[in-house]
């Protein structure tokens, strides 16, 4: 007997006749003797429409009153799923986030999970019960709703099978596992049968829509025994996220490569080159809760330089003004500029460390196809270049092609 925690996103549910679905998966888990936590997102489409309506009314929404709203999508998710468990003859109890107890921060719509109270969820399991809890919201410690950003049940789903040392989360989603790429930009992308955890929240944080980054890190932090399921298919095996590298076999150079078009490029310029000034320029940033991804400052010749990095679309205006309100003037720096038109396009794979030249043959690809890089930045196990939007798919396929990921 294992306990397991299966989390189900939003085509999983998305209507009436896949909630009777899951429920068959869940009660043939059941039937094996296994104990089953089920996490469910919102039908597919439904946050998206809650935060349109928000919007309607409230062009920047509240993010306390946002939260209240969009967290219905998942109350009614965890209602139909324990009703579908229940008319199989399954014994089935629903959860809220708050019902539960997930607490977390108060970072309305980005909030983080602080604990969890797993003693009620235990309870139901002993005796029998599957609990359906709703993923992506919590409650802080005032009792307000929150939600844990975009993608968030499953970090629901991870940190839950953290809490209750699950022998497994399984992920079930709309894809069979984790791909060398996303398959709609690159058909011939490949399934990966493992992965490694670092290498995971590398493809995750630079854009990888597959898992959360942060379920992916509260996997890392809490060993959590992690798979990517198709919940269209009766016996995949999926992705295993696995903690070790594998020996056996030759470890491939490159695993992936993940792209993302949601970030945006501020460039500050002419800016006196002296110390303080990287401070000056994303201390408010910070104090804003705006989250920076890239950064790079040049050297300066005539002692002033330029200096630019990146933001989440949604945020480039609101750190823009930050800007030019705050900083500039103080500074003196003469301008400030804000490009949308972009994309972070990534290769990703532990085999780097132990080969030298990724970065050149990244390049040269590139510059094969005419594309121009904008920024660099890389890591041990990642080079990561941001281009003009318009050439993503271009780059994407190109290189899938030059590190031969394709299906064999
Ligand atoms: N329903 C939320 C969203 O669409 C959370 C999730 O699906 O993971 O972002
Ligand atoms: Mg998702």
């Amino acid at each position: 007997m294992a306990l397991i925690v299966q989390k189900y996103g939003g085509t999983s549910v998305g209507s009436p006749e896949r909630i009777k679905n899951l429920a068959r998966r869940v009660a043939r888990f059941k039937a094996l003797g296994h104990q089953i936590v089920v996490v469910v997102s919102a039908m597919s489409g439904e946050t998206n429409r809650l935060i349109g309506l928000a919007r309607e009314i409230m062009p920047e929404p509240d993010p306390r009153e946002l939260d209240v709203m969009v967290s219905t999508g998942e109350q009614v998710t965890i209602g139909l799923t324990a009703m579908a468990l229940m008319d199989l003859g399954i014994k089935a109890k629903s959860y809220t986030g708050s019902q539960v107890k997930i607490v977390t921060d108060n970072a309305h719509t980005k909030a983080r999970i602080l604990r969890i109270d797993d003693k009620s969820i235990q309870k139901d399991l002993k005796a029998g019960y599957v609990v359906v809890v709703a993923g992506f919201q919590g409650v802080d410690e005032k009792g307000n709703i929150t939600t844990l950003g975009r993608g968030g049940s499953d970090t629901t789903g991870v940190a839950l099978a953290a809490a209750l040392k699950a022998d497994e989360c399984q992920i079930y989603t709309d894809v069979d596992g984790v791909y060398t790429t996303d398959p709609r930009v690159v058909p011939e992308a490949r399934r990966l049968k493992s992965i490694t955890f670092e290498e995971m929240l590398e493809l995750a944080s630079q854009g990888s829509k597959v898992l959360q980054i942060r379920s992916v890190e509260f996997a890392g932090k809490y060993k959590v025994k992690l798979r990517v399921l198709s919940s269209f298919e009766e016996d995949g095996e999926g992705t295993l996220i696995t903690f070790e590298e594998n020996e056996d076999m030759e470890q491939p150079i490159i695993s992936g490569i993940a792209f993302n078009r949601d970030e945006a490029k501020i460039t500050v310029l002419g800016v006196p080159d002296r110390p303080g000034i990287a401070y000056q320029i994303l201390g408010p940033i910070a104090d804003a809760n705006v989250d920076v991804d890239m950064i790079i400052q040049n050297v300066s010749a005539d002692g002033t330089t330029d200096f630019t990095f990146t933001v989440h679309k949604n945020e480039m205006g609101k750190a823009l003004a930050i800007l030019k309100d705050k900083v500039q003037a103080h500074i003196g720096a003469r301008e400030i500029s804000g490009d949308d038109k972009i994309a972070k396009v990534s290769v990703v794979g532990v085999g780097m460390r132990s080969h030298v030249g990724i970065a050149s043959q990244m390049f040269r690809t590139l510059a094969e196809e005419g594309i121009n890089i904008q920024m660099i930045s890389t890591s041990e196990i990642k080079i990561a270049v941001v281009i003009d939007e318009k050439y993503m798919e271009l780059a994407v396929r190109v290189l899938h092609k030059a590190f031969e990921l394709e299906e064999a």
